[in-house]
């Protein structure tokens, strides 16, 4: 096992007595985390044995880690399939549960085009609840007086639906900001809020968006953090306030509310909260007027003492934007989690975004590791792959995480890889090294390579009229506009210089890739408004070739060369845009509806 207990040092002086007993309890899990870890499986397969799913691999009610371990096989989400979606269907038979499916959560991962759909059950919302009591005694040991004032955070609930039997479906945070848990959750000094609830329930995002602003403008000097789930979303409101700084500024000289809000118990709740203050109107229409936008962030809450928003995996790509509307301020990365599970917390939330390690918490959930070699070409059914404990994972190695959960997910692998960079007592701490197969994302979207190909290869059929085809493709997340957007170079073969397609012709191309992407896109285009028109640049013929043959001046085979379908080198990028012959811009937004195409 490989603990050093000598090595880790005890988290520092609780700030108060409520975060002594919370430390003592991170304290407590990571000192016995391989005894948790035997305990939560025991728990888990007990609680479940009588489940259609664990009696299929005849674990006769064995609840120890040898007979799970060597019964139970590996599996992904399409291995699943059939089980989630008869529970969708409306079967409340004990089929990975043995506990009511409550709800499913709808993970930003996709399966054929649309969200994963995770099966939950009501205990599993204390759980994470348990987590998020974490977040606060950990940050005040490092960030004091935060019981002083209060945090800025941007937060909205996202469309529901219900499957065919019932079930509601929808994303783990709308489910738990819409729970009692959180609505009706006890004040606490530390965790003082200035959006009201209803802002943060409202459906709409640009009512909740610019409630939410215009409450964060107005307690601005109490403001000491300001955050959002993740960096994009920070920058999407910074942006709204650049766009909408007008408007906001009018109702906080006159106390009055802004038409476009129209949602009833908003409007009342506004009301309440809404002063004429001309003085915070002018200093807002000053500052957000000015031609740049640098610093902004701190000119208009200058007591900020930390952005509080994950910038690690694919978040790092926004981390330069942030400084500059933040002058640097530090950017606290506190926790990590799924709709499958919620894995653990960061127990160094100042450090660099680098440098930020993620401790599992291993009550939690029962934690595999399955070693991730990223040049063995996967394993079979002769060679099952050997997975490893959590207090057996090694510094240094990279590991692809498998969890087995309460709500009856068994030996599942969630598609993270995590790089071992140190422990805490007993339980390990990781890097979050990347998503498995995600080549383009911009906020909670994830493009494979598989669903680029055929937004390709749908868009390019437009131009067979034309005998034109595209003969390369690659792609990059273009993140410097906000929202980001997706850009796609194309080099062309036209054939038929007197008939080559229009501007036209290629917008709706844009458009045609737009309708191929997974849902998760399609919501963040139509209804999110994170994710910007996405953009065909043609480059001039023979530019994939030059492509080439710079890679492999820079020592890549020409045997093995394939041409890489996502660039973010800058070398590369500035080679692409220097043959660059014309750009064009999806001219609308594609279909999407909360209901799922199946
Ligand atoms: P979802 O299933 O939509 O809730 O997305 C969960 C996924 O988001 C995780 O499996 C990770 O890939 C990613 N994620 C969550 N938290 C973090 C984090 N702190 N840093 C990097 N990626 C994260």
């Amino acid at each position: 096992m490989a603990v050093d207990s000598a090595i880790s040092s005890p988290l520092g002086p609780p700030a108060c007595e409520k975060d002594a007993k919370s430390l003592r309890f991170i304290e407590e899990m990571t000192r016995n985390a391989d005894s948790v870890q035997e305990r939560v499986l025991s728990d888990i397969l007990t609680q479940n044995s009588q489940t259609e799913y664990l009696r299929r691999f005849k674990l006769n009610g064995a609840s120890d880690r040898d007979s799970f371990k060597s019964k139970l096989p590996v599996i992904t989400y399409e291995d699943l399939q059939p089980e989630i979606q008869r529970i969708a269907n409306g079967d409340r038979s004990a089929i990975l549960s043995a506990h009511p499916i409550s709800e499913f959560l709808t993970s930003s991962g996709t399966s054929a085009g649309e969200r994963k759909l995770m099966p939950t059950i009501k205990e599993e919302l204390d759980r994470r609840q348990l987590l998020y009591s974490l977040l606060m005694p950990v940050m005040n040991l490092y960030v004091p007086g935060l019981d002083k004032g209060k945090g800025l955070y941007f937060l909205f609930v996202k469309s529901e639906t219900r499957t065919p039997g019932g079930l509601l479906a929808r994303p783990v945070l709308t489910s738990y900001y819409k729970s009692e848990h959180f609505k009706t959750r006890p004040y606490d000094p530390y965790n003082v809020y200035t959006s009201p609830n209803e802002a943060i329930l409202c459906p709409d995002s640009f009512q909740s968006m610019y409630t939410q602003m215009l409450c964060g403008l107005q307690d601005r000097h109490q403001v000491l953090r300001v955050g959002a789930v993740f960096a994009s979303g920070l920058l999407r409101a910074i942006r709204f306030l650049q766009l909408n700084w007008r408007q906001l500024s009018q109702d906080i000289e006159t106390g009055t509310l802004n038409q476009k809000v129209t949602d009833p118990s908003l409007r009342e709740c506004m009301g309440k909260i809404l002063k004429p203050d001309p003085e915070l109107a002018r200093f807002v229409r000053r500052e957000c007027s000015k031609e740049s936008g640098e610093g902004i962030i701190t000119r208009i809450w200058p007591n900020t003492k930390y952005l509080d928003v994950i910038v690690t995996g694919a978040m790092a790509q926004y981390i330069p934007t942030l400084d500059y509307y933040s002058g640097g301020l530090p950017k606290a990365c506190t926790m990590y989690a799924s709709s499958e599970c919620y894995f653990g917390l960061n127990l160094n939330p100042m450090c660099k975004p680098s440098e930020v390690s993620y401790t599992i918490m291993p009550n939690m959930a029962y934690f595999e590791f399955l070693p991730h070699d990223p040049n063995s070409a996967g394993f079979t059914r002769d060679s099952p792959p050997k997975l490893v404990d959590l207090v057996d994972v090694e510094i240094g190695k990279e590991y692809e995480l498998v969890i087995t959960t309460y709500a009856g997910l068994c030996r599942y692998r969630v598609g993270d890889i995590l790089r071992v960079t140190g422990f805490h007592n007993s339980a390990p701490q990781f890097h979050f090294v990347r998503r498995k197969n995600v080549l383009l994302s911009i906020d909670s979207d994830k493009t494979d390579e598989a669903e680029l190909q055929k937004a390709v290869e749908n868009a390019s059929r437009l131009l067979r009229e034309f005998n034109t085809s595209v003969v390369e493709y690659t792609s990059y997340a273009d993140t410097k506009t906000i929202p980001g957007h997706y850009v796609i170079y194309w080099e062309l073969l036209v054939k038929d210089a007197a008939n080559s397609p229009t501007d036209d012709v290629l917008k709706q191309c844009c458009l045609a890739m737009e309708e191929s992407m997974n849902s998760v896109y399609r919501q963040g285009r139509v209804a999110d408004n994170s994710i910007g028109p996405l953009e065909i640049r043609v480059v001039r013929n023979g530019t994939f070739e030059e492509l080439m043959d710079y890679a492999i001046s820079r020592g890549a085979s020409i045997n093995q060369y394939k041409v890489p379908r996502c660039v973010n080198f800058t070398p590369i990028m500035e080679l692409l845009d220097s043959r660059v012959v014309s750009t064009h811009f999806s001219p609308a937004l594609p279909h999407w509806t909360p209901e799922r195409r199946r």
